[in-house]
């Protein structure tokens, strides 16, 4: 077998292990009960264990090293010889008692966090998120860095991401963005939210709607899952079995259609990837900020556009036909998008979203640079949100404990979210520019050419190419705030008759 078959072949068992994992977590979030929790977190980092074993085994060091001298390879083999170059670097330097360690942690403090914010008691989660804090501090240590702890924690998420890099990011779009919503709130204009707020909306018509929507777009839900669980999330193995979550409100029937949408959006991207590549490192989604942009291009960029709610009335009308009497697709649209601050992030509409992610982003960076502690954490945590977004949550379940991340240590991961609302709105920039019908399209609700130009511009280019280039490849020009900005003003002035 000469180096490259080797390599690739040493890939493909790291992957199986990989997706037999993916599988024990989605089944802890959706299946598992809750006896088994023990036992479910030895599995865990005895798969996570033998997974970093194999990764680091000195062999895959010899065959890259081989295989970084060859001028002849394609740019498949090279992005192969990239990625595992990177993933063996990454984890060659945490020793594989730390990983197990940091694994079974993971899932004891995914439990405890589940609880205290069943119960909205930050102090049963307090110690493991203290052990969290500790290990992931180590964990950027490990990794190692040029400038700050956190960049060693962000370049997980999305290759070469640095705190100097997101900083001028978010500041564009507080300089933007933030004049934007407080337009809207000095307007006093609120839409007629009458018909949401004074009907108790059911599970079933919520799930018909759900799945519905998410067929119709174009997941194969032969190859894939729509199940419920307390933090909606995609998981899955291979694109041959890609599972999805949601959950359901009485009072929001919007929570459940739009995260469908959203998971519906990253589903597609999984079942999307190049088949040719299966098990190999290129054939996997790239960085999370893509990934988002393809959630957040369903959820947000078709989803509450006019032509969309047009298309959806109907649907609608089939799941609650007594409440949906006398509303227009005209009302549906203004009341999908309407804009207020709010305190759950991923209920947030698009304008205050990235607010939200800021805050996040800026308490990350100080708890991971030792600069408050998490016995600071609820104080500093309600005090962004009076500054941002001038509100308070009332208990800790509304605030901190909101998010499930920092209980399995993903420190670096919110970022990615902007980042993806950011590709979302340049990816359909482009994909209009050969799509003059788009709209018309949303209107008739032929979704199948928006697939195709990602399935082609996106999906099948896997991780052939990192991030930024990937971006650039497929819209031109290099990722920047631009699209979303001017998405975002020309939607809110249609909205609200108001521009910042
Ligand atoms: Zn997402």
């Amino acid at each position: 077998m000469n180096a490259y078959d080797e390599l690739l072949a040493r890939l493909k068992d790291i992957d199986l292990i990989s997706q037999i994992g993916g599988l024990l977590g989605w089944d802890q979030e959706v299946m598992m009960p809750p006896k088994a929790a023990a036992l479910r977190a030895e599995q865990i980092s005895w798969i996570s264990k033998t997974g970093h074993l194999k990764m680091t085994d000195s062999r895959i060091g010899e065959l890259l090293g081989e295989l970084e001298t060859r001028e002849d390879m394609n740019e498949v083999q090279a992005g192969n010889v990239r990625l595992a170059r990177d993933s063996y670097d990454k984890a060659t330097k945490l020793p594989t008692e730390f990983v197990g360690e940091l694994a079974k942690h993971q899932s004891k403090s995914q439990i405890s966090w589940t609880e205290a914010r069943a119960k909205d008691d930050f102090s049963i989660f307090r110690d493991d998120l203290v052990k969290m804090v500790e290990m992931s501090r180590q964990k950027a240590d490990y990794l190692g860095y040029e400038d700050l702890r956190y960049d060693a924690l962000l370049d997980l998420y999305e290759s070469g991401l640095t705190v100097a890099r997101v900083d001028p990011l978010f500041a564009g779009l507080r300089k933007n963005v933030a004049p934007l919503v407080k337009a809207v709130v000095d307007s006093g204009k609120r839409p007629n939210m009458s018909f949401v707020e004074e009907n108790k909306w059911g599970q079933s018509g919520q799930e018909a709607l759900s799945h519905a929507v998410s067929e119709t777009i174009g997941f194969d839900f032969t190859a894939g899952r729509r199940d419920a669980s307390t933090h909606p999330f995609c998981g899955g193995s291979n694109p041959d079995d890609v599972r999805w979550t949601t959950r359901y409100s009485e009072s929001d029937p919007f929570g459940s259609l739009y995260g469908s949408m959203h998971e519906t959006g990253h589903g597609l991207y999984e079942q999307g990837r190049p088949r040719g590549l299966d098990f190999q490192p290129t054939g996997n989604a790239n960085g999370l900020g893509v990934h988002e942009s393809q959630s957040r291009l369903w959820e947000n960029q078709v989803g509450r556009s006019r032509e969309f709610c047009e298309w959806a009335l109907p649907l609608w009308q089939e799941s609650f036909p007594e409440f949906m009497e006398g509303v227009s697709a005209e009302d549906l649209w203004r009341a999908v998008n309407l804009v207020e601050p709010s305190l759950i992030r991923v209920e947030a509409d698009e304008a205050t979203y990235n607010l939200h992610i800021m805050i996040r982003y800026e308490v990350e960076k100080q708890l991971i640079a030792g600069e408050i502690e998490v016995d600071d954490l609820p104080q500093a945590w309600d005090d962004m949100y009076e500054e941002f977004l001038g509100i308070r949550a009332p208990n800790h379940t509304l605030g901190v404990l909101q998010d499930i991340h920092w209980s399995f240590g993903a420190f670096g991961y919110f970022p990615t979210y902007t980042l993806g609302n950011l590709y979302s709105a340049q990816l359909l920039e482009a994909a209009r520019k050969v799509l003059p019908d788009h709209d018309e399209q949303m209107r008739r609700g032929e979704f199948g050419p928006l697939l195709a130009w990602m399935r082609e511009h996106v999906h099948a280019r896997g991780s052939i190419l990192e991030p930024a280039a990937l971006i650039e490849e497929a819209t031109g020009s290099p990722p920047s705030p631009d699209a979303f900005v001017a998405y975002l003003r020309d939607k809110i002035e249609r909205l609200y008759g108001v521009s910042a």
